[in-house]
């Protein structure tokens, strides 16, 4: 993880940084698909072991996501966002901060995804705690084009200035034609995947 951190400062140091990072969601931050997920949602509450005379720690209980999940659905299934999420998270929240002013200005972080249920995955970002760690929204069926467009005319910013990692290949594939540094995640987002995105920045000023 020290090795996100690490591969971020030496790229701020060399000039470098990306200036926009973008995730899809399902099956890249989290390993579902969130439309098949019904609201609402309800964070796990880890610091509630059995027996803890409180409604979260009962709640918990009662649900049936098994250790390791993030959040719940409204029938009890657990969800989880894999384990290199956080961290990953961690690092950029933390580089932020450092580059000063926080609000994405340096930095900013986006998602993109194409969920036919953009409320489940607005509700779904809230619960994890992880709506606010990103300065702009795509949420919305159809192609990733229409979501990159948005991006650069809210932004201003440059296609070859931003980084997106997505599980699917045709996402990777259109959006990568449009000059933005497309990175395909196997199996959910991991640190080597994200260091491999940033491995080859593409033309940056
Ligand atoms: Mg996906």
């Amino acid at each position: 993880m020290d090795k996100v951190g690490e591969t971020l400062e030496r790229l701020r140091e060399e000039g470098k940084l990306p200036r926009l990072i973008a995730f899809d969601l399902d099956y890249t931050l989290w390993s579902c698909y969130c439309e098949f997920q019904l609201p609402p949602f309800t964070p796990a509450t880890k610091g509630a072991a059995a027996g803890e005379n409180t409604g979260k720690g009962k709640q918990t209980m009662r649900h049936s996501g098994g250790p390791g999940a993030d959040a719940f659905d409204k029938h009890g299934a657990g969800i989880r966002l894999y384990p290199d999420v956080r961290p990953i998270f961690q690092a950029l929240l933390a580089l932020q901060k450092e580059l000063g002013g926080g609000g994405g200005k340096e930095l900013a972080l986006a998602v993109a995804s194409r969920t036919p249920t953009p409320d489940h995955a607005t509700q779904l970002l809230t619960t994890l705690g992880m709506l606010d760690s990103f300065q702009n929204h795509q949420i919305f069926p159809g192609s990733k084009i229409t979501h990159f467009n948005r991006i650069r005319k809210q932004t201003r910013l440059a296609f070859e200035d931003m980084i997106f990692f997505d599980d699917e290949r045709r996402n990777v594939k259109e959006v990568g034609a449009m000059g933005v540094t497309a990175v395909l995640v196997d199996n959910g987002l991991t640190c080597a995947d994200f260091l491999r995105g940033t491995a080859e920045p593409t033309c940056r000023t």
